[in-house]
């Protein structure tokens, strides 16, 4: 992993309190790492957030990235970063922390903001959607996919008609080293364009097709997905892949369709919406992400550069009112990005007849079958054996996500969770993530969230690997 230094040195050792006021108790919101909290500069009394993560290689990475891309005047800015010791009060003793202060975004969320406009119009769409690409091509540009595109994570500078708005949450970016082109798998599900990737790489690496200069980028593909998605609600206040069968994980037919690309324009709100509009978004929502656009041609695309009215009201501001459509709109979306993030983790390559996990063996003889010449990955082919524990917190994350196929699936859950606690249970961000799960050391004694289960063990997986990068 190429290092930054310039970013730790940048990072003061000195007490936040000595220039900063916390304000302990207004939240301004929250996402997976804790609350986002309000800080007064003491010199001016300026207003600033101030995100806190426990000191950790991957908090690091965060900040380091989210620096990279801060200079953009579509992106929060990082005002300075603390490394102190922190207790909280439930705490029995300080713990090493980042306090990033970032510039305050007093408009707030875009779906929030949206539904306080009166007449938000097809016009005002299209300006938002060329700030978040503007912002977009900036990362892109310097190499780094954002992989958490979502409208909790874009916020409006102020209330004012004009604010800007500015992308946040590097939380889960990555450098796009050019090596996504690596067959990124899950063991016995696999998404089509996966598999692609995998035939490609294969071709590539046996001389057939000649080496395509720019790789094929599977995670800035899925910050376009993503954009069409921001899109698509902000044109009609629903989301493209829709099911009414509220649950806390994607449902059957909502994944379907999602697979599939299936969406439509349903006439009652999309009537009054232009055809450019309908045109990026479904350019945008294309299931092969070499067929989606590229950041480039989307800020080209005639929607972000028309010189016409567009002053049609669209009907999405009314629908975002509602609190609860919202939660659930972006319930489904965040679900939808953390299902693409755990595709494209780097999962050890086997082929698939010698799979030794006996889990996994009995899935494969009750599962779909796999395609010819399926394996689940290792471009470094024979060293795969060398990190037990890694693979252990790879065989929990292909329980969680592989298609339930019994009734005695908790069990499997319990068996493959159990091997990986026993391997990895001096990490700490797993045990941390565990204890939110009902884990006993042996089981699970509540019903587990799969996708949420999935995302800290791959958590983990990052840190370890970022770890031994580090080493
Ligand atoms: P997480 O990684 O936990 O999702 P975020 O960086 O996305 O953390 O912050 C969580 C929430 O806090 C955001 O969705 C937003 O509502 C609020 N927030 C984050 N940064 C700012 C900011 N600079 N100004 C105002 N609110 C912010
Ligand atoms: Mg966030």
């Amino acid at each position: 992993m190429s290092e930054d230094p310039s970013v730790d040195r940048f990072i003061k050792e000195t007490s936040i309190l000595e220039e900063y006021n916390i304000n302990w108790t207004q939240k301004l919101g929250a996402g997976i790492s804790g609350p986002v909290r309000v800080c007064v500069k003491k010199s001016t009394q300026e207003r600033f957030a101030l995100k806190i993560l426990i000191d950790r290689p991957k908090a690091r990475n965060e900040v380091r990235l989210h620096m990279m891309c801060a200079s953009h005047p579509n992106i929060v800015k990082i005002m300075e970063v603390y490394a102190n010791s922190v207790q909280f009060p439930h705490e029995s003793s300080p713990r090493a922390r980042l306090l990033n202060v970032m510039e305050m975004m007093e408009g707030g969320e875009l779906f929030h903001r949206i539904s306080q406009h009166k007449h938000f119009t097809e016009k005002m769409a299209s300006q938002v959607t060329k700030q978040i690409s503007l912002a977009l091509q900036h990362c892109h540009s310097l190499n780094i996919a954002h992989r958490d595109l979502k409208p909790e994570n874009l916020l409006f500078k102020d209330n004012s008609l004009d604010a800007p708005v500015k992308l946040c949450d590097f939380g889960f970016a990555k450098i796009d080293q050019g090596d996504l082109m690596t067959p990124q798998f899950t063991p016995y599900y696999v998404a089509p364009q996966v598999l692609e990737a995998q035939r490609r790489h294969q071709k590539e690496k046996s001389g057939i097709i000649p080496t395509s200069p720019t790789p094929y980028t599977y995670n800035k593909s899925c910050d376009l997905w993503s954009l069409g998605v921001i899109v698509y609600v902000m044109l009609c206040g629903y989301p493209p892949f829709y099911s009414k069968h509220h649950s806390r994980t994607i449902p059957k037919d909502m994944r379907k369709k999602i697979m599939t690309g299936t969406f439509e324009f349903p006439e009652e709100e999309w009537s009054q919406i232009s055809e450019m509009a309908k045109d990026i978004v479904r350019k945008l929502l294309k299931v092969k992400p070499e067929e989606r656009l590229n950041i480039e041609e989307v800020l080209a695309h005639p929607w972000l550069n028309c010189t016409e009215a567009l002053d049609n009201v669209l009907p999405s501001a009314q629908m975002m009112m509602d609190k609860a459509v919202v939660a659930g709109i972006q319930q489904a979306h965040a679900e939808q990005l953390a299902t693409m993030r755990i595709q494209d983790l780097n999962l050890s390559l086997k082929p698939l007849n010698s799979v030794n996990n006996p889990i996994l063996r009995k899935r494969k003889l009750l599962g779909t079958k796999p395609s010819d010449e399926l394996f689940i990955n290792d471009p470094e082919d024979e060293a795969e054996d060398t990190n037990v524990a890694l693979e252990k917190l790879r065989d929990v994350i292909a329980q969680c996500i592989l298609p339930q196929a019994g009734d005695n699936e908790d069990e499997k859950l319990n068996e493959v969770m159990h091997e990986a606690w026993r391997f990895n249970r001096d990490c700490k961000l797993l045990r941390d993530g565990l204890q939110g799960l009902s884990w006993d050391g042996r089981s699970f004694s509540d019903k587990v969230d799969r996708l949420k289960l999935a995302e800290i063990i791959k958590q983990a997986i990052e840190e370890k690997t970022l770890l031994q990068d580090a080493q």
